[in-house]
């Protein structure tokens, strides 16, 4: 079994990688049970924040590293709240905060306005001076409801509704959310690649 760290606390995005990844003999830890302080987000796209988090816990954990920047980018709101998607609502903010918070932005915005996509970007790097990165991109079309709908998922998935199977992510369930989102899309590339990569 491979061992690779995981740069991320998020708890839902643990889950989701740890049952996408069961299947091919890879052991998930995290940067948290191996001790490792989340790196500082300071980069302005998904690409340049998932390589600053992979490189610091493979740096910090001499393990591959697997890191995965995401957010939701809303059109009517000019790609907002994009890479500030988990503290929109300021540092720390919960779900339901940011949920708020984007609610309120969008109160003015007619429902045929409010398209809205995830996008992943998964970095996998062998080690902390990797110079080619395996770098993989998934996103998911959708749109942002008026009030909240379902219990399931995390972050915005209340209000990211799927039109062609006319539920919110939150009402759908978890091993249809992992063949059709964003992540599942980019960690399915990252598969297919991964056995020429050599980690
Ligand atoms: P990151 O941990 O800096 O990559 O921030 C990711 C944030 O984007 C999360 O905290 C959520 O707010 C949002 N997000 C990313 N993927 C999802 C998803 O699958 N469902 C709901 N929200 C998501």
């Amino acid at each position: 079994m491979r061992k690779i760290v995981l740069a991320s606390s998020n708890k839902g995005k643990l889950k989701e990688f740890s049952e996408l990844l069961a299947p091919h003999n890879i052991e998930i830890l995290t940067q948290d049970e191996l001790g490792i302080e989340p790196a500082e987000e300071t980069g302005l796209t998904f690409v340049e924040n998932a390589i600053l988090k992979a490189r610091h816990a493979s740096a910090a954990s001499g393990l591959p590293a697997l890191a995965d920047d995401s957010g939701l980018e809303v059109d009517a709101l000019q790609g907002a709240p994009g890479v500030f998607s988990a503290r929109y609502a300021g540092e720390g903010a919960k779900d339901e905060e940011n949920n708020q918070k984007l609610l309120e932005a969008l109160k003015e915005v007619p429902q045929a306005q409010r398209s809205a996509r995830y996008h992943c970007v998964l970095v996998l790097m062998r080690h902390a001076q990797d110079p080619t990165p395996l770098i993989c991109h998934g996103s998911w079309e959708g749109s942002i409801l008026t009030e909240p709908r379902g219990t399931g998922g995390f972050g915005y998935d209340p209000l990211f509704w799927l039109p062609d199977s006319g539920c919110s992510v939150a009402e759908l369930p978890a091993e249809q959310k992992n063949q059709q989102s964003h992540r599942g899309k980019a960690l399915r590339q990252l598969m297919e690649q991964i056995a020429q990569y050599h980690v």
